[in-house]
């Protein structure tokens, strides 16, 4: 019989939790920082660091917060005056963490992280040593995007993904989303007084993605869209999620002591490995290989390597060694992976076989064009 999953039996293994704070539970409309609201959170995140639980804090407010100080009407259109309400807005939420945390007698840190800084393996590898060594000190990091040197092009663009991403990076067993609703429902509660929400997602399905405002729906509600996509790489990467209302009292303490508030998303039984949460959630993917039918079998039913003989068409260009998309011949990415060959290698070698690879180009180093090892399913 299938075990039923109950909260206030798996939050007793929690010792790792993500928290993500946006700017509309942050901030007034104004831009002006809601100083009842971070005195109650910075309490009850003490409150949990001394009860033993490693605390992360992702939090957005940067550009509110900076805007708020301009005394600005609205978010700045061009990205230099963005960039420069982010470089005052972190100022201010960081002397306001550091003045409210300090009072708990906790030890703030600052990261700030860029999308490079997640896709180049060694610099993700930094950031992963640094938050592990802040963390055994005892200390709470406060992570944001450096919004004061990104452009939108280069961006992680919402704090959702970038907490989920810190999530898989340090292995957190859950991340808590604080959002200005209580969690997922089955259509927009504001203009449907019968919505329902979920108590519990073991599985974010197709449909699910829908409710939350995915193509062709209209009930997207409070940023959920971005909010699932969090929760498919975190629950992939083995971390669990729960979506709840900022704006409730206690509520993080609520989510600790495994009461059912908003909704949770259950991480999967088998997460991927470290190396392949890299590969598929961080890597810069810089071309596709269009594959045949019999590969999308071997690849999807059979979890082997891919070979050249089922390569179709490759598009872009990429060194050996760089990520790349394996798709369908409808275009639906099927995984991700690395490359054992070049893009001009494998124009050369695709539909052959790997003894024939010498007479193309010389050499045939590899069976595989990427091993199951270094290759990730993504459906
Ligand atoms: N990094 C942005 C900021 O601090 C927020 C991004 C988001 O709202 O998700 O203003």
């Amino acid at each position: 019989m299938e075990n039923k999953f109950i909260r206030k039996n798996y939050i007793k293994n929690i010792k790792r939790v993500v928290v993500k704070i946006g700017t509309s539970t942050l901030t007034y409309s104004n831009g002006l920082l809601n100083l009842n609201r971070i005195e109650l959170l910075v309490r009850q995140l003490s409150d949990l660091h001394n009860r033993g639980i490693e605390i992360i804090l992702v939090s957005s407010g940067a550009i509110g917060a900076g805007i708020g100080k301009l005394g600005l009407n609205s978010k700045p259109k061009t990205i230099p005056e963005k960039q420069a309400a982010a470089a005052i807005g972190q100022g201010i939420l960081l002397h306001m963490y550091e003045k409210v945390f300090s009072e708990y007698s906790k030890t703030i840190a600052q990261i700030l992280l860029t999308r490079e800084d997640m896709m180049d393996r060694t610099r993700f590898l930094n950031a992963r040593n640094a938050l592990f060594t802040l963390l055994d000190k005892d200390i709470i990091p406060i992570i944001n995007e450096n919004d004061a040197i990104v452009v939108d092009e280069i961006k992680f663009g919402d704090n959702d993904t970038l907490s989920s991403l810190v999530s898989s990076l340090v292995e957190a067993d859950l991340l808590i989303i604080l959002s200005d609703i209580d969690g997922l429902y089955d259509c927009d509660p504001h203009t449907n007084k019968s919505a329902k929400l979920f108590d519990l997602i073991e599985k974010i399905t197709p449909e699910i993605e829908k409710m939350a405002g995915g193509a062709g729906s209209n009930l997207g509600t409070g940023g959920m869209a971005t909010k699932i996509k969090a929760g498919k790489i975190a629950t992939s990467s083995g971390t669990d999620m729960v979506i709840v209302n900022g704006s409730r009292n206690n509520i993080l303490q609520s989510v600790l002591d495994g009461e059912n508030v908003g909704t949770w998303f259950k991480s999967k039984n088998a997460p991927l490995a470290a190396k392949k949460r890299w590969i598929a959630f961080n890597s810069n993917i810089k071309g596709n290989l269009i594959v045949d039918k019999g590969a999308c079998e071997a690849l999807c039913s059979c979890q082997k390597s891919l070979l050249a003989s089922g390569i179709l068409s490759i598009e872009g260009t990429f060194d050996k060694g760089e990520s790349v998309s394996i798709k369908d011949e409808n275009n639906k990415e099927l995984a991700r992976g690395l490359v054992n060959y070049n893009s001009k290698e494998l124009n050369l070698i695709k539909g052959l076989k790997s003894c024939e690879f010498e007479s193309k180009i010389n050499h045939n180093d590899y069976d595989e064009v990427i091993h199951k090892n270094n290759l990730v399913l993504m459906k």
